[in-house]
């Protein structure tokens, strides 16, 4: 069906555009929480910087990584869309994610991933799903770790 080509199309152009030109990469200088992740089954790492502001809102976020394309653009794209959020709202966004990709059968309002809700792609293939929610596990121990 032509619409599911230009999803296909659409997906595969944000991954490569992301894994290509990863958004917020780079480091934070202390103090921050700072979190390493890894997927040794793939072979991805990611080391996650936060600095919460003082009503615990995600004031800066950075990764940084190696890995393959979902496992980076997946980084690259969670930055851009907790950053700003309170802890409440970030949390709520990496259950979205979580149910995107591992495909929960609940509908659910998703509406506020936007763009990653494009990585629903993966929950075929379950080695994908540990790509996809790398950096979100990291965001999630960083959130329960950091100030
Ligand atoms: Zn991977």
């Amino acid at each position: 069906m032509a619409m599911n080509d230009e999803l296909r199309e659409l997906y595969q152009q944000v991954i490569l555009d992301h894994s290509r030109k990863p958004r917020n990469f780079g480091e934070l200088a202390p103090p921050c929480a700072h979190v390493h992740g890894d997927n040794p089954s793939c072979g991805d790492e990611v080391d996650l910087y936060v600095r919460f502001g003082e009503g615990g809102e995600i004031n800066e976020i950075k990764f940084n990584g190696q890995g393959c394309a979902i496992s980076q653009a997946s980084a690259s794209m969670m930055t851009q869309k907790v950053k700003g959020k309170g802890k409440p709202e970030a949390a709520a966004m990496i259950e979205d994610f979580r149910r995107v990709v591992m495909g929960d059968e609940e509908p659910v309002e998703v509406d506020r991933l936007g763009d990653l809700q494009l990585l629903e792609g993966v929950r075929k293939f379950p080695q994908r799903v540990k790509c996809a929610m790398l950096a979100w596990r990291a965001l999630e121990q960083a959130m329960e770790e950091g100030e």
